[in-house]
């Protein structure tokens, strides 16, 4: 090999032949010293290679994974495939081969990509979820929530994507379309599977706790908001001519005197009842066939025009006896609450919208109190009630806050107060009671289609649903299905020699369940898996108390309302089966932003899809992660329009002559001691670990950058004794090798070392050195200031260049113009020219 040149295509491959004979990077279950790390990546879809993503949250995973063992951690990298599910099959099916056949090619082609990106696995635990082995755990899983009645079959209305003929979750429908295909989902009443995750709606809340500052905001927020807890009171109405009881939820039954009309869901059971055989009936028939066709999205959007049908009856509200209209309207859905409103108009803008539309009064029972004018606190100004608001006038509903009015024996008290008060006196009467409320509702996990884990049920005409009894499991997936394109029923109920069956309760001919589970089903528990692949249990009980929960769990954010609260529920069960001792799977989360191109998603169709395969064969394994690492902070997303492979590979062979050339000057090229070069390593080491601990890669690299340019300079022009520039090439070498694995164990062992670098101890530093004044360096652009960074006192041209190109608001300001001068008054100033 040619010393001057570092060629990844003849060093790559032998590394990883090397690490993969040593099994370098296996879990030990038999070390009782080390502290356990568990690193966790999102395991992918093997419906293609790995894509651009892939590249992205795996190369962070594994600077987390190798890092910690450095650090002197026991880590445990486990890698597997989410296997089953539609985008595999539906892959398969336009490709017209076997969902498992093209599955199978898939694990192979990413598992060998894997392999080329020298992502530190443990292999030895590896596992697929279309596995048999696997899925009957799942299978048995299932078993345990339907024993306690957390797996249940109900009719109600589902979401139905036409274009994959399946149901799905609430979950899986983003603004009214299918997670999965982008086709608009429709609204069928069927009979489905559902697991009761509605029964854990409080402690997915509660729990959220141990999970702040170590997942990021903005997952806890959506799941918050998914869950959608409300406080306030159950209210039961009287229907004036059936005397039947309808109950609502309202957050506010403070306002129940202003309610001036009833409201329930078109779809509500009552609002077919109380029109049949009425004038009012073809008028609702027609109302309901528009309402029908509108998504539940159109449905609740702010903007839209709210639409409804009079249904001929009235509601006696139960404070004052009063009779209201009941109306149909869209924006009440059957789904949300109990399918049926109170409307108060004057104090809830949908209502307010309504009533104005169909002429319905408006009445104001809740006073706002005056505001003191400039909003000065503390001025001692008596509380005065505002002038009372003419309904008439009102444009818009009113905010809550104030004291009641038009409300009998409450006027005159807070809202806040009424609300508890009124809440009391109906209990008292037997008319309501204090009532929390979720958004939540049970999780749909029945789906229509082949490629899945089989639901362990058998239905017998005499004994009704039959769970198969755990010995007889795993209930396989049949193979020879003759044809598995999705139909709206699922293909296994054509395999007649699998769905019949003897009944395991009485033994008469019996029929097994044919729908399938949700993929999301099987990724809900294999991190517990992949603490052992244990042959008699889901899980081996020990073994998870000695890895769980995970430390760090690395993934995708638009996970963050479907598995991420999936595992979380799953865990939480398991737990109270008492087969884990936590509650909560993953201490801490970090989300990877996006990779797009040109600002758009990657994608064959729109022909600017890059793959990682390609950037490897082209820079190697090494440059393909730093690239992406270096591109912009984890978070964010990258637009790979912006980066550049090339540079990074000049940079590579930069590190490679410098590291070797101070190799080198072990014998004896070495000048005079530089102190100022020691100095630099020790800071280097201090803020690179400090950047890695906190994921912050793209600005390690910038500063392993900057201490290489230093090592070539000192190595060129003879700074530094041999001694210091080896341990600067060292401290590069070692602090490197998470990010780029392979070039850094080359260089490890032209430095002379015998054992991996990956083996190696994380480099530490001396305190004394690294000492240094900290001072603020403003950043300019166009000689506006843009951000104030912290700089080291020494902080060099181009440290202050690197640094102020790194500040996401320099970037913001830069908006992608180019750059055409740089001017730095080191370490106080940088402004940043643009090309005009
Ligand atoms: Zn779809
Ligand atoms: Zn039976």
């Amino acid at each position: 090999m040619d010393p001057e040149r570092y060629d990844p295509q003849q060093v790559e491959p032998k590394w990883t032949a090397a690490w993969e004979e040593r099994a370098l990077y296996r879990a030990d279950e038999n070390d009782t010293e080390r502290a356990r790390f568990y690193a966790l990546d999102m395991f992918p879809y093997p419906s293609g290679d790995l894509h651009m993503g892939h590249l992205e949250a795996f190369a962070g995973g594994d600077v987390i994974a190798r890092l910690k063992r450095m650090q002197g951690y026991n880590v445990l990298h486990p890698i597997g495939w989410d296997a089953f599910g539609l985008p595999a099959e539906n892959a398969a099916i336009s490709r017209g081969i076997h969902p498992k056949t093209w599955t199978r090619q898939n694990i192979d082609t990413q598992r060998a990509t894997f392999q080329r990106l020298g992502i530190s696995f443990d292999w030895s635990r590896t596992f697929n979820t279309c596995d048999p082995d696997y899925y009957r755990w799942t299978q048995w899983i299932f078993l345990r929530l339907y024993e306690r009645g957390l797996a249940y079959r109900k009719a109600s209305p589902v979401n139905w994507c036409p274009h994959d003929q399946t149901v799905l979750a609430n979950e899986q429908v983003i603004n009214g379309h299918c997670e999965r295909c982008g086709h608009l989902v429709e609204k069928r009443e069927l009979t489905q599977w559902f697991f009761r995750i509605t029964e854990y709606a409080q402690a997915l809340l509660d729990d959220m706790a141990e999970l702040e500052d170590r997942w990021s905001d903005k997952v806890l927020t959506m799941q918050r908001n998914w869950i959608g807890r409300s406080v306030g009171a159950y209210v039961d109405f009287i229907i004036s001519e059936t005397g039947q009881t309808v109950r609502i939820f309202t957050t506010r039954p403070d306002t129940l005197y202003g309610a001036t009309f009833f409201v329930l869901a078109p779809e509500h059971q009552l609002a077919e009842q109380l029109v049949a055989g009425t004038e009012h009936e073809a008028a609702f028939r027609r109302f309901r066939d528009t309402v029908d066709r509108e998504t539940e999205v159109e449905r609740l959007s702010t903007e839209r025009d709210k639409t409804g049908v009079f249904l001929g009856a009235y509601a006696i509200n139960p404070v004052n006896g009063e009779r209201i209209p009941v109306w149909a309207a869209d924006y009440v859905l059957l789904e949300y609450g109990t399918g049926a409103i109170m409307a108060v108009p004057a104090h809830d803008q949908r209502d307010f919208e309504f009533a104005r539309k169909y002429g319905l009064p408006v009445r104001i029972v809740v006073q706002p109190e005056a505001s003191e004018g400039s909003g000065e606190p503390g001025t001692g100004a008596p509380v005065k009630q505002a002038p009372p608001l003419d309904p008439g006038q009102m444009t818009e509903a009113m905010g809550h806050e104030g004291v009641m009015v038009n409300s009998g024996p409450y006027d005159g008290i807070p809202a806040g107060e009424a609300i508890r008060r009124v809440t009391a006196d109906l209990a008292a009467q037997g008319r309501g009671e204090f009532a929390i409320n979720y958004r939540l509702r049970d999780w749909l996990v029945s789906r229509q289609r082949y490629w899945g884990c089989p639901i362990p049920i058998i239905h017998c005409p005499s004994c009704g649903e039959v769970p198969v009894p755990d010995d007889a499991l795993p209930v396989p997936l049949p193979d020879d299905v003759a044809d598995f394109r999705p139909k709206g029923e699922s293909p296994l109920a054509t395999v007649s020699d699998w769905v019949n069956v003897d009944c395991p309760r009485c033994g008469t001919p019996a029929r097994r369940e044919t729908d399938t589970m949700d993929t999301f089903v099987d990724s809900s528990w294999y991190f517990l898996r992949y603490t052992g692949l244990d042959p008699e249990r889901p899980f081996d009980p020990d073994r998870v108390a000695r890895w769980m929960p995970v430390h760090q769990y690395t993934g995708g954010i638009e996970h963050a309302i479907l598995h991420l609260l999936y595992s979380r529920f799953f865990v939480k069960f398991l737990h109270d089966l008492g087969l884990v001792g936590f509650r909560e799977p993953f201490r801490a989360l970090l989300n990877q932003g996006m990779v797009v191109m040109h600002g758009a998603a990657m994608s064959k169709s729109r022909g600017n899809l890059v793959e990682p395969a390609t950037i490897i064969d082209e820079h190697g394994a090494d440059v393909a992660r730093l690239t992406m690492l270096f591109a912009g902070p984890f978070e964010d997303d990258v637009d790979w329009a912006d980066v550049s492979p090339e540079g990074m590979a000049r940079w590579i062979h930069r590190v490679w002559r410098a590291v070797r050339g101070a190799a080198d000057s072990g014998a004896g090229h070495g000048g005079a001691s530089d102190p100022a070069l020691v100095r630099h390593a020790h800071r280097a080491t201090q803020a690179v670990s400090d950047d890695l601990e906190r994921f912050r890669f793209n600005t390690a690299v910038a500063k392993l950058m900057t201490l290489s340019n230093d090592l070539a300079d000192a190595v060129r022009s003879g700074r530094g004794s041999a001694t210091e520039q080896r341990d600067t090439a060292e401290r590069l070498v070692l602090m490197l090798a998470p990010l780029a694995p392979f070039v850094t164990e080359e260089l490890w062992h032209a430095l002379g070392h015998t054992e991996s670098v990956h083996l190696a101890a994380w480099p530490g530093y001396d305190p004394e050195l690294v000492r240094v004044e900290r001072l603020t360096c403003v950043v300019q652009v166009d000689g506006k200031v843009r951000d104030r960074i912290e700089v080291t006192a020494d902080a060099g041209e181009d440290d202050l260049r690197a640094l102020a190109l790194a500040s996401p608001k320099v970037k913001a300001a830069l908006a992608d113009r180019p750059i055409a001068r740089v001017i730095t008054v080191p370490p106080k100033l940088v402004n940043l020219v643009t090309a005009r």
